[in-house]
């Protein structure tokens, strides 16, 4: 049976390591080591003129690391994977792999707040440019394509409004004008979609959220075919931002439950996106299952869940929310998502603390909002909390 056929738990338990492991453990080892040894000079040479497939250095990989990415390629349906040390590493080390002076990228607007950071300040300085386009608007994306565009990047669902990409759409676009297409899956997870089975060209990932799932580690991860991996390899080699062992033990740990997790926070998000869509208290629900979001064709579609988060609009001020937000007494106040424990924000006050109102609502981020990224306790205990913690709210 190939592994594409096999079931996600199966795959996620199994997928990437190997049936034997060092000292009949059932377990991957941490391979803490910086360096590898070859036993005579004749292995050396073996080594170089490649007949022997083996570690090197620890700069160019770590069969820790190693597990972690094959395991990730599996559940991907992926040729092959590539572990960074963070989501950012991974998509900073992709876009430099990918683009010269010169070149131009189109990014989505609603993209990873550090993504476009990236593109307009960082890449800008090395002479590629970079257009913003609304997710939305795919005759405007066609449009922004020029004869130097390279790249086409975008997240699906995006954060915090889960605008979900028409993904044989951005392919057919891509294939058209012979530009590559990565997706930032991070709110969907293999769980819920693989962009690759699409056509797209590189699936990309923030390990940090589901797939690590504990909220104890920071990771990403690249997938895709194994000839445009081994290129990304090559330039990570060089730049120096490699993973650690430790960190991809951990992952590879929290990959194990990953399905099991996905599914109560697919099941508990959606029940709170229900509850919250009839709440007098709420004016508007963003969560991609509900036949109201404006993505919700292209959703049922191509996606197989629709993740932990869900994005709502409260109707009172924002000093109000924040009380609400402080009532609340399971979820904590942080960034991220995807981990065990529930956490809840104001994306206002989180991400954009430092624009005005003005300008938080030019790029598209309200006072009201209110960012809910669920975790894996009981649904029934989430949704008890808010009906409790709303009362705060006057009305
Ligand atoms: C968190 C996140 C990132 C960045 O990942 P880090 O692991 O925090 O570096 C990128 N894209 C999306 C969609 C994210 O949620």
């Amino acid at each position: 049976m190939s592994d594409k056929k096999k079931g996600i738990s199966t795959l996620a338990v199994h997928g990437g390591e190997p049936r034997e492991k060092a000292a009949h453990a059932i377990t991957t080892p941490i391979h803490q080591t910086s360096t590898y040894v070859f036993r005579d000079t004749a292995e050396l040479c073996d080594y170089m003129d490649g007949k022997l497939d083996r570690m090197e250095y620890g700069r160019y990989g770590n069969p820790t690391t190693r597990a972690a990415e094959l395991k990730l390629a599996a559940l991907d349906h992926a040729e092959d994977a590539l572990l960074f040390p963070s989501g950012m590493g991974a998509i900073t080390t992709t876009i430099m792999a990918l683009t010269k002076a010169g070149d131009h990228i189109i990014l989505t607007s609603d993209s990873y707040r550090r993504t476009r950071q990236f593109c307009l300040q960082i890449m800008a300085k090395f002479g590629v440019e970079t257009s913003i386009v609304d997710p939305r608007d795919y005759d405007a994306l066609e449009k922004a394509i020029t004869p130097k565009t390279k790249l086409l990047f975008s997240e699906s669902p995006t954060n915090p409004y889960m605008n979900v990409i028409d993904l044989p759409k951005v392919v057919a676009i891509g294939k058209k004008h012979r530009i590559k297409i990565i997706i930032d899956s991070t709110f969907a997870t293999p769980f819920n979609q693989t962009p690759l089975d699409y056509g797209v060209d590189l699936v990309l990932h923030s390990a940090t959220k589901y797939l690590g799932g504990h909220n104890d580690l920071l990771g990403g991860v690249i997938t895709g075919k194994k000839d445009f991996i081994d290129g990304i390899r090559k330039f990570q080699g060089i730049l120096g931002g490699i993973p650690d062992p430790q960190a991809a033990y951990l992952l590879i740990r929290g990959l194990k439950t990953f399905p099991l997790r996905m599914a109560r926070q697919n099941e508990s998000a959606l029940a709170i996106a229900r509850y919250l869509n009839k709440h007098p208290k709420i004016s508007m629900v963003y969560y991609p299952a509900l036949e109201h979001h404006h993505n919700y064709e292209v959703a049922k579609a191509q996606m197989r869940g629709f993740g932990g988060v869900v994005s709502f609009e409260v109707k009172a001020t924002l000093e109000q929310i924040s009380k609400f937000i402080d009532n609340c007494k399971i979820p904590y106040i942080a960034p991220s998502l995807g981990g065990t424990e529930s956490l809840i924000e104001q994306p206002s006050l989180m991400s954009f603390y430092e624009l005005s109102t003005e300008e938080r609502k030019a790029v598209g981020i309200s006072d009201q909002l209110v960012r809910y990224a669920v975790g894996v306790e009981d649904t029934q205990d989430l949704i008890d909390d808010l009906e409790q913690a709303l009362k705060v709210i006057p009305g």
